[in-house]
């Protein structure tokens, strides 16, 4: 249902809830609250401690402007267990006159610790007579839903209020009775929105209504879709020995132990006629890309060709040169299809693609263009999945392969996601983990300073890049915005204050062949310093860099955070991070930064991602832009899984379930590209 459907939407809330994926009445339903507070008590002052959001009834004793600071009115009021300051930054005058003393008001807020006692600063306030004299309070929990800019959350209940109503009509039962839980899905929204406060126990059937039907509604798609992949053929691949060995001895180094077990799982799926699916997971650092090569050139030892795709440009091009240089003692060509080269360099690549010249093709999104054709397509190898939408993974490995059958897809992330989410998203999918690093690395030492220590760290880099070192220092913004140090201006800076040490300013918007030579002259250590917004963080490879400053670390997320980290620590030099912070921070912002400075295992962090943001974060959903699943902490906990799967059973085996929309309903675009 469309949401003009509903009345009171603009233009305006409909694009801001376009930003959030809401485009439909039912989109709208299954927005789902993230907390809820209790209005429906008041509590006495006595009962409340420091962080609570709480509803209170107090009388104003008090009352006077204070200067200190901001202008502000602050009242002292009580009731008869306590008493608590209130503080208004923005009051009119006949708001002042009607807070007098002697006056009861209801109030909602949090309140927090301060010098003085209990302090709650902009309660929200109604005028009441008496403790005894209180207005109906309501009897559900209020929701708290997450949001965007424009939509503040009294406007998410009234958008509520339009929508519940149609509850039943759009979310008919679609469980069959063998398996439906007694709570139909539209009652159990219903409840998830407007939860009754006095029995929680009714929220939470709710909420496992839904998520059983979520969770249902996703093994089914991942199951369908796995049972047709299954179906289909791959060309086989056989082992190769003398390019294996031929490959080893271009490294240059050594295989870990994990390494060449992954290379053994690979190359076992390769050989079969059936289509491999394989996801190598594995920290920044491990060595994915050498494991790549070592698939790539069992495929072409084939005959057949191999596909890589990065998520950036910068990324695409440094493999292509690392595969180049590894592949040419083995004839195997490499060719690099980006957006950002000419016309000419890209009909070059396109016809490499299409007459099979050249084996392997690297490239970006570029890659899944409709004009882009494989002569023999074999294997499909996709860096830093996470990064990327499904479709555009889908689009790659359904491309026309020229080959018998399927392609092998090979899929490589250094986002670690826990084993329960990862056996319902992915069933089938198969998983390698690369568990160890390559010897004689060490922990990134890594410490945490306020900017105002930013001249001091200029000057340490001053000496040790004298010394012959190299460094990222990495700038969340490019162009000075409300909050953001901007790139440029430290770019600025360093030039200004280290004017012998040759450094230079990379961004996304630079032009491709700007940016290859100045990834080029820090490769090839003319460079010392590279100032960079976070273009650099997924998969750049400079082992001689041993420093990294990120600046504003508070702004990034856990899991960018190690991303950007991973840049430094690839060679056997010791190496260092410094996170750079504008106080005051945040209590998560702390935790980020302290597990940081103390874990350097991905999983490690990534656990400690988990309990500090939940599992949406974890599993970059906010990168990619994808949304996952609604109730992703119930598939974490593992409870409904055996239920879940047991109704599958029973819908598959009836022909006339209604397979198809329930996955539409929880799934909607995605349903396609469930498994992966
Ligand atoms: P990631 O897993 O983050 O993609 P890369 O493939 O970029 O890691 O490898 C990181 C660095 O480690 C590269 O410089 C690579 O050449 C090097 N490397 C990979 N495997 C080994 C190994 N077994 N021994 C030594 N160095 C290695
Ligand atoms: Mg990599």
């Amino acid at each position: 249902m469309k949401l003009d459907a509903l009345r009171g939407i603009g233009p305006r809330t409909r694009e801001a809830l376009g930003r959030l994926g809401i485009d439909s009445v039912e989109s709208l339903l299954l927005h789902l609250p993230m907390r809820y507070e209790d209005r429906t008590r008041v509590r006495p002052l006595g009962d409340i401690a420091p962080g609570d959001s709480a509803r209170f009834c107090v009388r104003i004793d008090d009352s006077r402007v204070g200067f200190g600071g901001r202008r502000s009115l602050l009242l002292r009021a009580s009731d008869a267990s306590g008493s608590v300051g209130l503080r208004l930054f923005h009051f009119r005058r006949e708001q002042q006159e009607r807070l007098r003393v002697g006056s009861w008001w209801l109030c909602w807020g949090e309140v927090r610790e301060s010098r003085w006692g209990l302090e709650c600063v902009h309660p929200q306030m109604q005028a009441v007579a008496g403790p005894e004299t209180l207005p109906p309070l309501g009897d559900t929990l209020t929701p708290v839903y997450p949001s965007t800019a424009g939509l503040p959350q009294s406007r998410w209940q009234k958008l509520l209020d339009a929508a519940l109503p149609r509850a039943a009509e759009l979310f008919p039962e679609l469980l069959p009775a063998a398996v439906a839980p007694p709570l139909a899905a539209a009652a159990a929204l219903a409840q998830v929105h407007r939860p009754p406060a006095s029995a929680p126990e009714v929220l939470e059937h709710a909420r496992d209504r839904l998520a059983f039907e979520e969770l249902l509604a996703q093994r089914l798609a991942v199951r369908r879709s796995r049972a047709k992949l299954q179906t289909r053929s791959a060309p086989r691949c056989p082992e190769d020995a003398a390019s294996a060995a031929a490959l080893e001895a271009a490294f240059g180094f050594a295989l870990t132990g994990a390494q060449r077990r992954v290379i053994g799982e690979i190359r076992a799926d390769l050989a079969r006629p059936q289509p491999m699916l394989r996801l190598v997971q594995g920290d920044v650092g491990c060595g994915k890309t050498a494991v790549a090569a070592a698939a790539a050139a069992q495929v072409t030892a084939a005959g057949l060709q191999v596909a890589l795709m990065a998520p950036t440009e910068i990324l695409a091009r440094q493999h292509a040169a690392t595969l180049a240089q590894w592949f040419a003692p083995l004839g195997v060509s490499v060719a690099l299809l980006v957006g950002g080269d000419g016309a000419a360099a890209r009909r070059a690549a396109l016809q490499a693609a299409a007459s099979g010249e050249a084996a392997v093709v690297v490239g970006t999104q570029a890659l899944f263009q409709e004009q882009v054709e494989f002569a023999a397509l074999g294997l499909v190898i996709v860096d830093e999945q996470h990064r990327f939408g499904v479709g555009q993974r889908l689009a790659l490995r359904d491309k026309r392969s020229g080959a018998d059958g399927a392609a092998h897809q090979l899929i490589m992330t250094a986002t670690p996601i826990p084993r329960t989410l990862a056996q319902t998203l992915y069933t089938d999918l198969d998983i390698s983990p690369i568990d160890e690093l390559p010897p004689g690395r060490s922990p990134v030492e890594t410490v945490a300073l306020p900017q105002s220590r930013r001249a001091k760290v200029i000057e340490r880099l001053h000496v040790v890049c004298a010394q012959g070192r190299q460094a990222y220092w990495v700038c969340p913004a490019l162009a000075e915005s409300e909050h953001a140090t901007a790139a440029e201006d430290i770019a600025a800076l360093l030039r200004e204050q280290l004017p012998e040490l040759p450094s230079a300013l990379l961004h996304g918007q630079l032009p491709a062949a700007d940016k290859r030579a100045l990834i080029d002259d820090f490769r090839g250590g003319a460079l010392s310093i590279l100032v960079a917004t976070t273009v650099i963080e997924v998969g750049l490879d400079v082992p001689a860099a041993s420093i990294i400053i990120i600046d504003e670390a508070e702004r990034l997320g856990l899991a960018q955070l190690h991303q950007l980290r991973g840049r430094v620590g690839r060679g056997r030099e010791q190496s260092y991070c410094v996170l750079l912070y504008k106080p005051p921070l945040s209590a998560t912002a702390q935790s980020r930064l302290d597990a940081l400075c103390t874990l350097h295992d991905g999983f490690a962090l990534a656990e400690k991602d988990l309990e500090l943001r939940g599992p949406g974060e974890l599993l970059g959903t906010a990168q990619s832009g994808e949304q996952r699943l609604r109730f992703e902490s119930a598939l974490l906990d593992g409870r409904l899984l055996g239920a879940v799967e047991q109704a599958a059973d029973v819908m598959l085996a009836e022909p006339a379930a209604p397979v198809p929309a329930l996955i539409r309903r929880w799934l909607g675009e995605r349903a396609e590209y469930a498994s992966v």
